[in-house]
């Protein structure tokens, strides 16, 4: 059991509430998905309707964890999501911290009269929250919400469904990147005691790494030989994936996913960075080894944050511009460390 403070207070908040709205962020990845459909199934145990909601939709890849497609996209049914949140008396926001991780769902969001509770495992969380659950050392939301549920089953009685333990296990395995990053002792046990409740995790691994295309593969080997630069002076490895390639390679969402890990394993490469040419705007993936901060990185030069090792955000110029653009602030944020 890894303790959690003060789960009483959500257990009363949950014991008040009878309409729950459950919020990821954009772009929705395995820990989004999987600690959504984690909380909503031992929620709905508990008698309570419960309504998980994105800002757009989740890679096809994650859909094995949603088979009734119960999360709605706000991007594709704003008047549903509406609703749910007017109607409800709980907001839970997980795995994110700051409201600009929603989009427009943020400003629907911010002004519900519901109570809203934080749910997340990144630092410097934003102050619009009644109550937060914010555990950075934790692998994954995923994680957090495995200890939550334990605790809340002990105040509030109830159980985790089949369904919930493989979502909240994907996603916890997803987010540490097949259990290489931010493992602690905890989290073998969380993965421990799912396993016994009958988890299959040669399954969930099947579904998440074995399900990708064709076109992924040969865009990964595009990527890593004709894409990559290396920048030894700094250590650094960028990729910039254009709208030009994505039709190329017939790119579908979630294509890319993971490839910004591929240049870590570099001997010399403690800072890698993919960018991926968007609509009117470039999506930023950051992540290091050792004690570079790319948290830090993002937050100072392309508009967002993460974690220390695993960090985004967002560049607003065209995408020839982005690859000079990191180099330049590679070089103002190395400067600024001595
Ligand atoms: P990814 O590279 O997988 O898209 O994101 C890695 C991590 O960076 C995410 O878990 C999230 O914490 C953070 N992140 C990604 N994009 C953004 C962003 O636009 N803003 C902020 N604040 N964090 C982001
Ligand atoms: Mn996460």
């Amino acid at each position: 059991m890894y303790n959690i403070d003060n789960i009483e207070a959500l257990a009363r908040i949950i014991g008040k509430s009878r309409r729950v709205v459950l919020v990821g962020h954009v772009n929705p990845d395995g820990d989004s998905i999987g600690s959504l459909v984690g909380m909503k199934g031992y929620l709905e145990g508990l008698g309570l309707q419960v309504v998980p909601v994105v800002p757009n939709p989740y890679p096809e890849f994650l859909g094995f964890l949603d088979v009734e497609k119960r999360v709605l996209p706000y991007s594709e049914m704003p008047q549903e999501v509406r609703d749910a949140v007017a109607e409800a008396d709980l907001i839970i926001c997980m795995d994110f911290n700051s409201l600009k991780r929603i989009d427009s769902l943020g400003d629907i969001i911010s002004t519900a009269a519901a109570l809203k509770v934080l749910v997340d495992h990144h630092p410097q969380p934003d102050v619009i929250f009644d109550v937060k659950y914010s555990y950075p050392e934790l692998s994954s939301t995923c994680e957090l919400a495995y200890w939550l549920i334990k605790g809340l089953i002990e105040e509030c009685g109830g159980f985790l469904p089949q369904e919930s333990a493989v979502a909240l296990y994907t996603g916890m395995m997803t987010d540490t990147n097949n259990f290489s990053n931010s493992v602690l002792p905890s989290t073998f046990r969380m993965a421990g005691e799912l396993m016994e409740l009958g988890v299959d995790k040669e399954w969930v691994q099947k579904m998440v790494f074995g399900g990708y295309s064709e076109e992924r593969m040969r865009l990964m080997g595009h990527m890593l030989s004709s894409n990559m630069k290396i920048y030894p002076q700094y250590d650094a490895a960028v990729m910039v994936l254009t709208k030009e390639m994505k039709e190329k390679f017939n790119f579908r969402d979630g294509d890319s996913e993971g490839f910004v890990n591929l240049a870590l394993n570099i001997r010399s490469v403690k800072v890698s960075a993919f960018f991926t040419e968007g609509d009117g705007f470039v999506r930023v993936s950051l992540r290091s080894k050792d004690d570079f901060s790319v948290n830090s990185l993002a937050r100072a030069f392309f508009n967002g944050g993460g974690h220390e090792r695993a960090a985004g955000g967002r560049l607003y110029m065209p995408v020839e511009k982005v690859e000079e653009y990191f180099v330049e602030s590679l070089g103002k944020f190395v400067e600024a460390g001595k």
